[in-house]
């Protein structure tokens, strides 16, 4: 009864979330032992000392908050939330939100430890952390939720788990610019005369200080980073693919802010996106899916059916990984591939989109068969990566390029040609400038998120040719090595 009460959300694009079932055997791990797996097995492959490896390993700190909420109905709801900071060698502490049903204080912590790693695999000066509320956002509406973010944002004011210099939120599965313009906003009231206010939370949306293609950061990352490794002989080698990205075929599960804007940076360099799945079903055509197309009707439709009559329509979306292809992109939440379905996985490539979407024995057992498995703390840091760039451009208080040489007169002028040509007006001096600043802003952005990923998979890619390990290992080694550094050279280590 209750839930009849909360009217659904029209709910925007990010909000979506794919399969919530996982594919291990019992006896697999939890996620969080799976990461210290990860963890144990390329921290006796560094160069860090035991001790310092155990204070590396260890969550520095959590919290876990209950709060009532009013309904509609006059009735009250407890929720619960969560935030976990794992290393502060670094300050910031930086990691999502997640609002989803499933979340629980050792997911939190699990997610909390791979942010440490993934900001020092793209060396990003940040610690590690990650927060969480227990609800399906698609059950309250607009109101409510934003009534359940301020009142978790006052939590974190008050247990001081918030703040521009001390630990900076971002969207997650469930969240979106929405939510971060209302924890921004609720901080503020709480910090009045904190110059930096601006810099407590990322992901926002531009006009409250956000910064352009941090939206698709993380599926552009993604798409950078499987186009260099798709480059690499060995890569090649093992898994018998061309190298070129035209042609090659792709199946992604999930279809939220991640995957849908993988799946739209791979369709328009020249791969054939073949394969979604979404909660409700998955939808497989070997000709090729229309990106947009299909978006707009799951959003229209909240289902792939009905799209075409010729693309199979899969019941459950776990079945679109088994499926033929060349690339598979799991974008949605852990544990999707386990001992139950690995050796039905038929992808040459597997690139960790989703945190955590391959358990250890079935990575073992995807690397044993050639597998490349391009790992989650690599392949999806490009979204902390604009993270840092907003961060800085909040801090620095000033825009992105305005203190810039000017972009070439020409370039300018070709560039609001088109937007005129393209709006069949003259624009006024206003908006060419807008244009103008909002263009140098997502050329610089775009620009800095391309070189991190090419350098960050390099790197991953020395390591794991020079120490003949795997490109999961590799990545924790070079993290590790990063990190015991910070702690070692400060005196840290009591
Ligand atoms: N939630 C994203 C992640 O898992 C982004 C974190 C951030 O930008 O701080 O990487």
């Amino acid at each position: 009864a209750r839930a009849s009460l909360r009217q659904s959300s029209l709910l925007p694009r990010y909000m979506t979330t794919a399969a919530t079932q996982n594919a291990c055997e019992p006896h697999e791990p939890t996620f969080l032992k799976s990461v210290e797996a990860y963890f144990d097995n390329a921290a006796q492959l560094s160069n860090v000392s035991k001790g310092t490896l155990g204070h590396i390993r260890a969550v520095d700190s959590m919290i876990r908050v209950t709060f009532p909420i009013e309904l509609d109905n006059g009735e009250t709801e407890v929720i619960e939330g969560y935030r976990a900071q794992h290393s502060r060698h670094r300050l910031p502490v930086k990691g999502g939100i997640r609002y989803s049903e499933e979340v629980d204080l050792q997911e939190v912590e699990a997610l909390a430890s791979l942010m440490t790693f993934k900001c020092a695999v793209v060396d990003v000066p940040f610690g590690g952390a990650k927060g969480g509320i227990k609800i399906d956002p698609k059950r309250y509406t607009v109101d409510q939720l934003e009534r359940i973010t301020r009142r978790y944002t006052m939590e974190l004011c008050q247990k001081k788990f918030i703040g521009p210099g001390v630990d900076v939120p971002a969207p997650d599965v469930g969240t979106g610019p929405r939510e971060m313009s209302w924890i921004m906003d609720t901080y503020r009231q709480f910090n009045l005369s904190d110059v930096n206010s601006q810099g407590c939370v990322t992901g926002k949306p531009l006009e409250q200080g956000g910064v352009r293609g941090r939206t698709e950061a993380t599926g552009l990352g993604v798409y950078y980073g499987i186009r260099e490794f798709l480059t690499y002989p060995e890569v090649q080698k093992s898994t018998g693919l061309s190298g070129k990205m035209k042609d090659a075929t792709v199946v992604i599960q999930g279809f939220g802010n991640v995957g849908y804007y993988a799946a739209k940076f791979f369709e328009s360099n020249g791969a054939k996106v073949i394969g979604v799945g979404e909660r409700d079903c998955g939808i497989y055509d070997p000709e090729g899916l229309d990106v947009e197309a299909l978006f707009n009707h799951h959003r229209e439709n909240g289902t792939f059916k009905g799209y075409s009559d010729k693309a199979e329509i899969l019941e459950e979306s776990v079945q679109i990984l088994e499926r033929e292809c060349d690339i598979l992109i799991p974008a949605a939440l852990e544990r999707q591939i386990g001992l139950r379905n690995v050796d039905k996985i038929k992808a040459k490539i597997v690139g960790e989109a989703a945190n955590g979407p391959v358990t250890p024995a079935a990575h073992a057992a995807l690397e044993k068969r050639g597998v490349v498995v391009v790992p989650d703390l690599l392949l999806n840091a490009g979204g902390v990566t604009v993270s840092y760039f907003e961060w800085l451009k909040n801090l620095s208080h000033v825009r992105f390029g305005r203190m810039n040489k000017k972009w070439d007169e020409s370039v300018r002028t070709k560039l609001l040609n088109v937007v005129e040509e393209n709006a069949g007006r003259t624009l006024t001096e206003a908006e060419r400038k807008q244009i103008v600043h909002g263009a140098e802003e997502a050329d610089l952005i775009y620009s800095g998120l391309e070189d991190t990923m090419i350098s960050s998979c390099e790197e991953t890619r020395q390591t794991a040719n020079l120490k003949k390990v795997d490109y999961r290992t590799a990545a924790y080694i070079n993290a590790i090595q990063k990190i015991g550094a910070v702690y070692e050279g400060s005196g840290m280590i009591f």
